[in-house]
């Protein structure tokens, strides 16, 4: 397809929403949540400014030895370093910083001011483990995560986003910015000329070989994300990331303990079913249903979103176990053996599926209409 084609696909897509990086949009993001450190240091301009001591200690913030309500270093232009613990990064923009009461106690609340480009040249890098070779992928993931952001806004009451895979992983500046600066301009002429709409801008690092919905696994508004087959010409685009096909396995007892902590299962209870009753089209697990045998002898049956069971089971054991919520399940002695397809959810934007059309020779506004087709 050539662009002009692409362009008239855009204008017939939507009317609605914002548009992505518009100019000199700004987003506040969280740093370091859950690293909680008490103690950090700043150094404004980066490489160049002198090093200020910040210190969380008496129920006050210190800077340089003095209580302070709040502080901030740097300008939209600027670029600071933090140093904590042992990791020192750059952030391009803005810093605030203040105490912030919380559920676990009082927090040092570090939030940056970054404009979105900068933003998502950082998320973009990260996102890519890096790797600068295939730029026209880079320019359609650039331009998804621009999307995703746009459409995140204040996804967390005080701020925007959070710098973790919950929203997007965001760990400041990488070697090389201009270049992932320049991938992200590339994808900037949608926002001037387009408006459309963003919700259904996902991504993820493989499908397994089916595209999955984002209504089916989410509820909400039927999003225009391809789904069904990622393949070109028969063949799965994705068929050679290492997560296409994966098994694990993880002893009855890790599962047992998440799903008692989910449902308020008494500690003597017994699991003895474990199984999915409910899938999407696409094959994505959606309900799983256990029954637990009581002390007393009665059984008790609870359902669970699948998500939900993941996210759960991760906090305690690890994200290992379950790349992915499309997966069997078999019980094998004291051992559930899973095998399953795909890392992360499935929607949108396949990042090892689009790499492939990029090798394949497609632009990245080729690679966007395949995974958001203007149907
Ligand atoms: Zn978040
Ligand atoms: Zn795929």
């Amino acid at each position: 397809m050539n662009s002009k084609t692409f362009s008239k696909i855009l204008i017939i897509l939507g009317l609605s929403g914002a548009a992505f990086a518009q100019e000199n949009r700004i987003l506040s993001i969280r740093l370091l949540e859950k690293l909680n450190p008490t103690d950090l240091k700043i150094q404004s301009p980066a490489g160049k400014g002198v090093w200020n001591e910040i210190k969380l200690s008496r129920g006050q913030l210190w800077v340089n030895g003095k209580a302070q309500k709040t502080a901030s270093w740097g300008s939209q232009d600027s670029n600071l370093k933090i140093h904590v613990q042992n990791l020192t990064r750059i952030y391009p923009g803005k810093i605030i910083l203040k105490i912030k009461q919380e559920k676990e106690g009082l927090k040092l609340f570090i939030l940056n001011r970054v404009s979105m480009e900068n933003y998502a040249a950082c998320a973009l890098a990260f996102e890519s483990d890096f790797d600068q070779t295939q730029p026209e992928y880079l320019k359609a993931l650039g331009a998804v995560i621009g999307f995703y952001a746009v459409s995140h806004l204040h996804r967390h009451p005080d701020y925007d986003l959070c710098d973790l895979t919950h929203c997007q992983v965001y760990q400041g500046m990488p070697p090389n910015f201009d270049f992932w600066s320049k991938m992200i301009s590339a994808s900037r002429v949608l926002s001037s000329s387009h408006n459309f709409e963003l919700g259904s801008f996902y991504f993820h690092r493989c499908c397994g070989g089916i595209l999955e919905s984002a209504e089916q696994i989410w509820g909400g508004p039927k999003s225009r994300a391809r789904t069904g087959p990622d393949e070109w010409n028969g063949k799965p685009l994705c068929q050679d990331d290492g997560f296409y096909q994966w098994t694990s396995s993880t002893g009855v007892e890790n599962v047992e303990e998440t799903l008692k902590t989910m449902a308020q299962i008494p500690p003597l209870a017994r699991l003895e079913t474990f199984e999915i009753i409910a899938k999407t089209t696409n094959g994505r697990n959606k309900t799983l249903r256990s029954i637990f045998m009581l002390p007393n002898r009665k059984t008790r049956e609870i359902r669970e979103n699948v998500p939900r069971f993941i996210s759960e089971f991760g906090k305690h054991f690890g994200w290992r176990i379950f790349p992915s919520n499309w997966f069997e399940i078999q019980k094998e002695g004291n051992l559930f053996k899973f095998s399953g397809h795909g890392l992360g959810h499935g929607v949108g934007l396949c990042q090892t599926g689009a790499l492939k059309l990029a090798q394949m020779g497609w632009t990245w506004e080729e690679i966007l209409n395949f995974y958001f087709p203007g149907t």
